[in-house]
């Protein structure tokens, strides 16, 4: 099986490197515009523990909004259900950066992968705590989950987005107007651009994402979520993990994934696989143009689909 997958994944990587439509690397955070849009890297980490690496597996990237699983699975362990009072469950329709539906649904996002619903998130995971504090804590839980303590934030990317972020800013704003946020803007963006500036490689996604795929359980250290809450955040990566191209992604792909602008995407098998791909060049919904491709091959040569009892 192991030796199997390692070759899918070799043939996936030469195949990428033949592929001239490679989308478009994000300009608008100037410290994302620097990067190659040569790149491609793929981590299969397989729930017996297997690992297949390809190409630049273990080069690190901006991870921008995978981290916005994380921060949802630290923010339901500090107030659980009550989240979905301020955040909402279904996928937004919209551009991942919108604020359109906020005025007609007062202020409460539609989900937690877009970026006022994150926003409200990191307003969550900063209550009782300075931001330094906010983001050595997730810091650490992401250290935790990848059972690797070499995990960083990229401060150059986070000045960047300081500067450059004033979409998010208006839409925290937007939303302190309605009482869904309780900090002051600048501490709650600052949470969210350090969050967003995380740095990882694909084999340390794939590693962090295993909880996912295990009902809950680290394999290092156990119990992370029950197995209700890790099914329940693999159903929202499901339906908004790739904003309004989630549709899309659940069609060609079959499994829950969560993109970011930096070209990563974590995808999880649950009970089979924990996958992370990153390419650059993005498609004209914000997803890896590359990323996407590569795992829509990989479902094909492997049966791999939370919708398919070849699974
Ligand atoms: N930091 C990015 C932003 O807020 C995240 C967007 C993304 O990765 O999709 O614009």
């Amino acid at each position: 099986m192991a030796a199997q997958i390692q070759e899918i994944v070799d043939e996936i990587v030469a195949a990428m490197a033949q592929e001239s439509e490679r989308g478009d690397v994000a300009t608008y955070i100037p410290g994302l515009a620097n990067v190659s849009p040569a790149h491609f890297g793929m981590a299969v980490i397989g729930a017996d523990g297997s690992v297949a690496l390809g190409g630049d597996a273990e080069q690190p990237f901006s991870i921008q909004s995978i981290s916005k699983v994380f921060a949802l699975t630290m923010a339901l362990g500090k107030v659980g259900d009550q989240l979905w009072r301020r955040v909402g469950r279904e996928p937004s329709g919209n551009a991942f950066n919108s604020i359109v539906q906020l005025e007609a649904e007062h202020g409460i996002p539609r989900n937690p992968f877009i970026n006022a619903g994150a926003i409200v998130v990191a307003d969550v995971n900063l209550s009782g705590h300075m931001p330094r504090e906010a983001i050595g804590e997730l810091i650490r839980f992401i250290r935790f989950l990848a059972d690797d303590e070499t995990i960083v934030v990229d401060d150059a990317i986070a000045r960047s987005e300081t500067e450059t972020g004033f979409r998010n800013v208006a839409l925290a704003n937007y939303m302190r107007a309605f009482g869904n946020i309780r900090h002051s803007v600048e501490l709650v963006t600052g949470v969210y651009f350090h969050q967003c500036a995380i740095s990882m490689s694909c084999l340390q996604l794939a590693r962090a994402g295993r909880y996912l795929m295990l009902d809950g359980l680290q394999p290092e250290a156990g119990r992370v979520v029950s197995a209700r809450r890790a099914r329940r955040i693999n159903a929202l990566m499901l339906t908004c993990g790739h904003y309004d191209a989630s549709g899309d992604f659940a069609f060609r792909i079959g499994m829950p994934g969560k993109s970011g602008v930096g070209g990563g995407i974590l995808a999880v098998v649950p009970g089979k696989a924990s996958i992370a791909v990153w390419s650059p060049g993005l498609n004209a919904s914000g997803n890896s143009q590359l990323g996407t491709l590569a795992l829509e091959r990989l479902a094909q040569a492997t049966g791999w689909s939370v919708f398919s009892a070849r699974a």
